[in-house]
């Protein structure tokens, strides 16, 4: 066993934190209240290779592994406590590697170098008005072919980067039925563009975080796309779905790992410094002992997290474990994550007394932006749960067939 970083990655930490505690930190509260990245620090992060960085150097992507990744991940989420950025770049990141996977050569031609260079976006649509854990058995979306075209009929909802996708362009890769027989087996995944298609109406939510990313849906009546907008193999799409949630949700725990972290190091600074009956509040036990316990927290969370990250390496690079394997540690990561970064940013807004009920500390922004991932954003609590029952006891104690 090996607990340390390679010196490659090392530096890489080093590059990405630089950036982003230099350009993007003094910036999170402007994002938030604009709701808004600035087009400079998406331009700036596409000159890092921030954007969608495991796609393939052939089309402009950094071609970084997972580990690589979450450090990425666990940087930005430090940088940008409010997890507008890190939700911008987990999304790309692990739906520009399947389009990058997956996409035919003309599609990934016409856009992917588009998205790595931050000019257009690359996000997620599977979720519909009446299912989303379910999207199996509720899912509506229909694509039926009509020549070497598909007609797409159906509507999405809460999905992430809805302005960015009709403002920007850029593709949403989008789960529908191709065989309403066959179940799960019956989905395929399609580049769906929103820009200024006639055919499909996009609606925006007033979420609670994470302002910095709209979230909508968009509804298609008969969009019509050309066959190589087809993403993978036809009824495939449901495999490729999972494949992206595992990724996004390793670095979902990288993320929560790195915005947890720069909570308790404000909150150390704090309670180091602020007195209460004439000491410092950290040298009550009362302060210590919740401290010690988010730490240990937050840093088993971190493990959990480059362990699932190291599975998915390994699973790519040298087929060592199986999507089974990498599932169940990225709901593993998953679960724990969100909930401990919660828990932590919390206590520090305890920690600030009055003051860590208002907008002069970033903590406010963290406890929202957070709660969007406990809450369900790439599956929710109870999903990851039925996903580690699964693993621990079998496809036959699955409550659903
Ligand atoms: C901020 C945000 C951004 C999002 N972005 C995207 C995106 O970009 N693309 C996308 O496709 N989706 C996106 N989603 C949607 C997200 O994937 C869904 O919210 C999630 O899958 C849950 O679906 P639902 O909201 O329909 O809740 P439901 O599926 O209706 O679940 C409601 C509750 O019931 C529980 N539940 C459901 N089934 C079971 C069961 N069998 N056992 C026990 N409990 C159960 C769930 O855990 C949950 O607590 C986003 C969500 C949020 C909050």
């Amino acid at each position: 066993m090996d607990f340390s970083f390679t010196e490659e990655q090392e530096l890489w930490r080093k590059t990405v934190r630089d950036f982003a505690q230099k350009k993007i930190k003094p910036r999170v509260r402007e994002i938030d209240t604009n709701k808004k990245i600035p087009e400079e620090i998406i331009k700036d992060m596409a000159k890092l290779g921030l954007l969608a960085p495991t796609a393939s150097q052939e089309y402009g992507g950094a071609g970084v592994d997972w580990t690589m990744a979450s450090i990425a991940a666990e940087e930005l989420g430090r940088a940008d406590i409010s997890l507008a950025i890190p939700v911008l770049y987990l999304v790309e990141s692990a739906w520009g590697y399947i389009f990058s996977q997956y996409g035919t050569p003309e599609a990934k031609k016409e856009y992917l170098p588009k998205i790595t260079s931050g000019d257009v976006f690359c996000g997620i649509a599977v979720t519909e008005p009446e299912g989303g854990s379910d999207i199996v058995g509720a899912g509506k979306t229909k694509a039926v072919k009509k020549g070497n075209n598909w007609i797409l009929n159906g509507e999405k909802m809460f999905i992430s980067g809805i302005t960015e996708s009709s403002k920007w362009g850029g593709i949403h890769l989008t789960l529908a039925r191709t065989d309403p027989n066959k179940g799960h087996k019956g989905f395929s995944f399609f580049a769906v563009p929103l820009k200024d298609n006639p055919n499909i109406e996009t609606t925006l939510l007033e979420d609670m975080g994470r302002m910095g990313i709209s979230t909508g849906g968009f509804s298609m009546s008969n969009v019509k796309l050309p066959d190589h907008y087809l993403i993978g193999g036809l009824n495939r799409g449901f495999y490729h779905a999972m494949e992206g949630f595992s990724a996004a949700r390793v670095l979902i725990g990288a993320t929560c790992v790195g915005a947890a972290e720069a909570a308790l190091e404000l909150g150390i600074e704090h309670i180091k410094t602020r007195k209460a009956f004439g000491r410092p509040l950290g040298s009550f036990e009362g302060i210590q002992f919740p401290l010690a316990e988010h730490y240990c927290n937050i840093e088993s969370v971190k493990l959990i997290t480059y362990r699932a990250a190291w599975i998915m390496d390994k699973m790519y690079k040298e087929k060592k474990f199986t999507h089974y394997d990498v599932s169940l540690a990225a709901a593993m990561s998953k679960l724990r994550a969100p909930i401990h970064a919660f828990s932590a940013m919390n206590e520090v807004a305890d920690w600030l007394g009055a003051t860590g009920y208002t907008k002069e500390y970033p903590i406010e922004m963290g406890i929202r932006g957070v709660r969007s991932y406990s809450i369900g954003a790439e599956g929710t609590m109870n999903i990851m749960r039925l996903i580690i029952g699964r693993e621990l006891l079998g496809k036959g104690f699955l409550p659903y067939k």
